[in-house]
């Protein structure tokens, strides 16, 4: 699948139902459809990979990381519920994805946005704010929709045929599901299940990272998704894997000056990471902690190998921290 030949439509894919029927109601038409999505520490492509190759279109996947994080910081239209920049981070996504246009061999954008679907960024208001700033407004086709909003250049200029698209309207989303069924699509996420900027436990996290060593630390952004994190008395952050998954990253994300512990003898257990430099304080702290996460049992001192960049490993022997401590130190919602 090579580019098309300049008359194609450029679509933005979540992966969730209405993207995948977005692209759909266009391709009935007989337009070329490619697709973009936006990679970054808060976003899972992975649903949109699959959609992409089960509805066989190409799809490019553009690095939104710098984009989301200055957007989070300085939202020019604010939050939602949680740290979702919505209306700034669509309007980001289509000039980007704008900019590509030529060199995608397409014309115009498109959106699976449904008109009132979703409270902060559906709105016939928020909907025609993203447009205009998105710098690309006329070009910006809604297709689920595009009967209830104006036309735009792509309907006036007939590259696509107006008459064909839908008039989508609502939270209810019975007429998606018939389309679904109609257009033969298995399978998708429940819509906005992608984002961690809408999710309470995790924005908590962020917010917490920005106040203390702030969000320019990609490493530390990336890793606010793995394990369980904590704040020490000494203002140092550590992280304790949940299962052999977050220990793999925590184990791969290290950077030099951080500590790794570990039980004795590769013993399985989780694995805690302390973000450094860091003082002898921090480095007990995290390992009563990460002692504590290992069931070592209480009141009994527990042995851990500390490992770090330039000195051999050693042993380390703390009391484990019980549980109303390590909740003390914990970043999570109260
Ligand atoms: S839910 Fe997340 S990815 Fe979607 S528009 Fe809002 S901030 Fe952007």
């Amino acid at each position: 699948m090579g580019m098309t030949d300049g008359t194609g439509a450029l679509g933005l894919l979540s992966g969730g139902l209405d993207s995948q029927l977005a692209v759909r109601v266009l391709q009935q038409q007989g337009i070329a459809v490619r697709t973009i999505v936006f990679d970054s520490p808060f976003y899972d492509v992975s649903a949109a990979i699959k959609a992409a190759s089960a509805l066989q279109v190409p799809l490019r996947i553009y690095d939104f990381t710098d984009d989301i994080i200055a957007l989070v910081q300085n939202p020019p239209h604010g939050l939602g519920k949680c740290m979702n920049p919505c209306i700034d981070c669509h309007a980001r996504m289509l000039r980007r994805a704008g900019e590509l246009l030529a060199a995608e061999g397409c014309r115009f954008l498109f959106t699976g946005e449904v008109l009132n679907e979703r409270p902060m960024s559906q709105t016939r208001r928020a909907m025609g704010i993203v447009a205009e700033e998105s710098e690309y407004a006329d070009l910006v086709l809604r297709p689920l929709s595009a009967k209830l909003l104006p036309p735009t250049k792509p309907e006036i200029a007939g590259w696509v045929d107006r008459m064909q698209l839908l008039e989508l309207n609502g939270r209810r989303r019975s007429e998606q599901f018939a389309l679904a069924k109609a257009y033969g699509l298995q399978s998708y996420p429940s819509p906005a299940g992608g984002c961690l900027l809408t999710e309470p436990n995790f924005c908590v996290r962020l917010k917490e990272l920005r106040q203390h060593e702030g969000l320019d630390d990609r490493r530390l952004v990336r890793l606010l998704r793995v394990g369980r994190h904590f704040r020490l008395s000494t203002g140092h952050k550590c992280i304790v894997g949940r299962d052999e998954a977050d220990n793999a990253k925590l184990s791969a994300q290290r950077a030099a000056e951080d500590v790794e512990l570990i039980l004795p003898d590769d013993r399985p257990g989780p694995t805690g990471m302390l973000v450094g430099p860091a003082p002898e304080q921090a480095l007990r702290e995290a390992a009563a902690i990460t002692t504590f996460y290992a069931k070592c049992p209480p009141g009994e001192p527990a042995a851990l190998v500390v490992r770090q960049d330039g000195r051999p490993p050693f042993a380390l022997t703390v009391q484990p921290f019980t549980a109303n401590e390590a909740e003390a130190c914990s970043i999570r919602l109260a």
